[in-house]
């Protein structure tokens, strides 16, 4: 499609291999959750109005890092954020987005903690997530989300949008979809847990795991 050979046909085949992965098992539903992936250019994301479960490699679109549409179908709305998180974490080539049923519903509680809205509750997420800090709602398409969301990526690799979803970075798309869940299934322990007496790990514990 845009002369960039074989590099460039194989990460948009894993692109599409990583939107049914999460469709197929229910972290993404309608045409909600978006995904890109790092090329020389700036880097390939799925298009607006898509369902992760139906796009096709020929579907995606080519974004420069300033958010710039350079090839392709019109990007997602969302296509911002990843740009935002691309430009400030230069070791991340990947960011997944969606608004995965657990992690949504805690985006929605009253009273997080801005600074960390899950506690440690597994080793796993220590190790895969960090802590995860709350950034304030913002409508869609709101792109003044998109500062928040650079100065926030500099300093952690996943951030949970109020009232909305998780944005997880990673070094390749398939560590991106593996924060993604392991969030995803920490967001699932802790409303599970709400109510019993609960042990996070200790901020020690936690620290010694960091990504
Ligand atoms: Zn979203």
């Amino acid at each position: 499609m845009n002369g960039t050979g074989g590099a460039d046909d194989a990460l948009r085949r894993q692109v599409v291999e990583c939107a049914r992965s999460l469709f197929s098992r229910g972290l993404t539903h309608g045409s909600t959750g978006n995904i890109s992936a790092r090329t020389p250019e700036g880097f390939l994301i799925t298009p607006t109005g898509s369902s992760l479960g139906t796009v096709t490699p020929a579907e995606l679109s080519l974004v420069a890092l300033d958010g710039t549409h350079r090839a392709g179908p019109k990007p997602s709305k969302e296509a911002f954020l990843h740009a935002a998180v691309l430009r400030a974490r230069p070791d991340a080539n990947a960011v997944v987005h969606t608004h995965s049923t657990h992690a949504a519903a805690v985006s929605c509680l009253a009273g997080l903690d801005p600074a960390g809205a899950l506690p440690p509750l597994t080793a796993y997420f220590a190790m895969r997530v960090g802590s995860l800090p709350l950034l304030p709602y913002h409508a869609p398409g709101d792109t003044a989300l998109e500062e928040v969301a650079e100065r926030t990526a500099r300093t952690h690799r996943a951030m949970l949008l109020s009232n909305h979803g998780p944005v997880v970075a990673g070094v390749d798309l398939s560590a991106a979809t593996d924060a993604l869940e392991e969030l995803e299934e920490t967001a699932k322990l802790h409303l599970l847990l709400n109510g019993h007496p609960t042990r996070p790990l200790t901020a020690d514990e936690a620290a010694r795991l960091a990504p």
